[in-house]
């Protein structure tokens, strides 16, 4: 067991959030600082090259016991999370635990859509290179891409037409595919804002040698929003964001406190200064609205539009920039994009937005945030069911637990083939009922770091009950609080330092967890 796992959750959170963040600093500037803009640079700032080296050194926490600083690529092997193949250099492998972590957090974004009035949409993942050349990405960015050709698509043609013989680009982002979306049909000013949610698969030609974990990668996914709106729109929109951005950070990943930096218009702007002034002011209401403390940083503006810095504080007060939130005055006019006004057309606003970023580079953040100890609703080893023995009152008593905590129906029969509707999603539950000892299964569970281990032993199948260990080093404080209180309300007796509830009890507080993000 590492030295961590004995620590309480909280003071772990303490101990280790400093050296994470100092750990991260570049890692998480990579992860959000990448805005989506086709104007932005694709190869943009990228991980730490020195990473594995601070993954080794050690740093001294609170307990004064040295500590090894997590690294993400470490845990993943150790909790089977994903592998990588020389076959696709950069793009992960993702296993069955990594895959359902990252299908989580995309689940968590797609929860929230609706709420702040998110439509998600499937775009291609190839589009011809004319469409690259009128986004400006094949001119500036053609050598960051990915080229695909196929039949009839050799781009050996000079001057070839739209449509005939064209090479094909792989997609770094989705901004011009949304601006097509937009473009497919007359709007006007009615149906603004229009908002674009997008978990595509982006690549990005990045050069081999820096190509590392999941935070320097060719393939990736992005919980990416594109906004159209009327320049009078800004505003409401930026607040929104800023409360989507918030509620996640804070009430669902518990990341702490963070500050907001304005860039404003640079030197080489395009477009009307009065289109500045009045989106600038917007934004500066939307940051004052927030209450959160921000700053001006003035001329640091991309030349299509100004944006909003998201900086993340750790409990050092050591600042690190995450999210972005970029205005664009510039793609709507590259697509010739339109809504129709009561005094004729006019072009809309485009707001680039992703929440977590490249949801890849957010889970390396996550695992070495967490150090590997994950809250009960996003954790690849939510339970474990052990067996005491093996008789068949205990095989099937397991089995029917299993059935029950994962939140299958009880109403299909064991072993049939057919199967009942599931209303949500299941929670992934191991069972163990091997010949070995109950202790030697105990270790091993601790060992793989299940936030919960039931065991049901012949007193249990007498009983109808199950004796659940609770991990105190693998919930969260707010998950044993309920836990305490699940205690007190059912009076649960205690043995050993187990509870002892029922399945339907013990479901009762998974489902607990699972809504509440803990
Ligand atoms: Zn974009």
């Amino acid at each position: 067991m590492p030295l961590t796992a004995r620590l309480p959750l909280h003071r772990l959170f303490l101990a280790r959030r400093p050296a994470i963040f100092i750990n991260h600093a570049r890692v998480a500037w990579s992860i959000f600082g990448r805005p989506c803009s086709c104007t932005a640079t694709l190869s943009a700032e990228h991980g730490d090259a020195t990473k594995s080296a601070v993954a080794k050194s050690l740093e001294t926490t609170d307990s004064g016991i040295p500590q090894p600083t997590a690294d993400h690529r470490d845990l993943a092997v150790k909790q089977d999370l994903f592998t990588t193949s020389a076959y696709s250099p950069g793009s992960p492998l993702f296993l069955p635990n990594g895959a359902d972590m990252l299908n989580k957090l995309s689940a968590c974004l797609r929860a929230q859509y609706p709420q702040f009035g998110f439509r998600e949409v499937i775009s291609p993942n190839i589009y011809k290179k004319s469409l690259w050349e009128k986004s400006g990405h094949w001119d500036k960015y053609a050598k960051d891409m990915f080229e695909v050709r196929g039949r009839g698509a050799t781009g050996e043609k000079a001057d070839a037409e739209i449509g005939e013989n064209e090479a094909f680009g792989l997609k770094p982002m989705n901004c011009p595919g949304h601006c097509l979306l937009f473009a497919s049909e007359t709007r006007s000013y009615r149906d603004l804002p229009i908002r674009y949610a997008d978990f595509s698969s982006l690549h990005r030609n990045e050069i081999s040698g820096a190509l590392s974990g999941l935070t320097r990668v060719r393939r990736f996914h992005q919980d990416d929003g594109h906004i159209f709106c009327r320049p009078s729109q800004i505003e409401d929109e930026i607040k929104q964001t800023m409360a989507f951005i918030d509620l996640v950070y804070r009430k669902i990943f518990h990341l702490g406190l963070y500050r907001l930096v304005l860039s404003t218009r640079p030197e080489d702007y395009i477009g009307e200064i009065s289109e500045w002034e009045s989106a600038e002011e917007q934004l500066k209401a939307a940051l004052d609205h927030s209450g959160l403390d921000w700053k001006l940083n003035e001329g640091d503006g991309a030349f299509y539009g100004p944006k909003i810095d998201i900086i993340l504080k750790d409990s050092d007060g050591k600042e690190h920039q995450t999210a972005t939130i970029q205005l664009d005055f510039q793609l709507p006019q590259r697509f010739k994009l339109t809504y129709d006004e009561e005094s004729g057309s006019e072009t809309p606003v485009m707001i680039h937005r992703a929440v977590l970023g490249s949801l890849e580079r957010f889970l390396a953040l996550l695992i070495e945030h967490y150090n590997g100890c994950y809250p009960f609703w996003i954790s690849p080893r939510p339970l474990a069911i052990l067996s005491v023995a093996q008789s068949q009152d205990e095989l099937t008593a397991v089995e029917s637990a299993r059935q029950l905590l994962s939140g299958m129906s009880e109403k299909v029969e064991i072993g049939s083939f057919s199967k009942a509707p599931i209303l949500r999603p299941l929670i992934h539950t191991d069972i163990d009922t091997s010949a070995r000892s109950l202790s030697k299964k105990v270790r091993e569970a601790n060992t793989k770091g299940y936030n919960f281990v039931a065991v049901i032993g012949p007193n249990d199948v007498k009983e109808n009950t199950i004796s659940l260990m609770v991990s105190r080093t693998r919930n969260r404080p707010e998950t044993l609080d309920f836990i305490d209180f699940m205690k007190q309300r059912y009076n649960l007796p205690e043995s050993q330092g187990n509870l002892k509830l029922t399945a339907r009890q013990t479901r009762q507080i998974f489902e607990h967890l699972q809504d509440n993000y803990l």
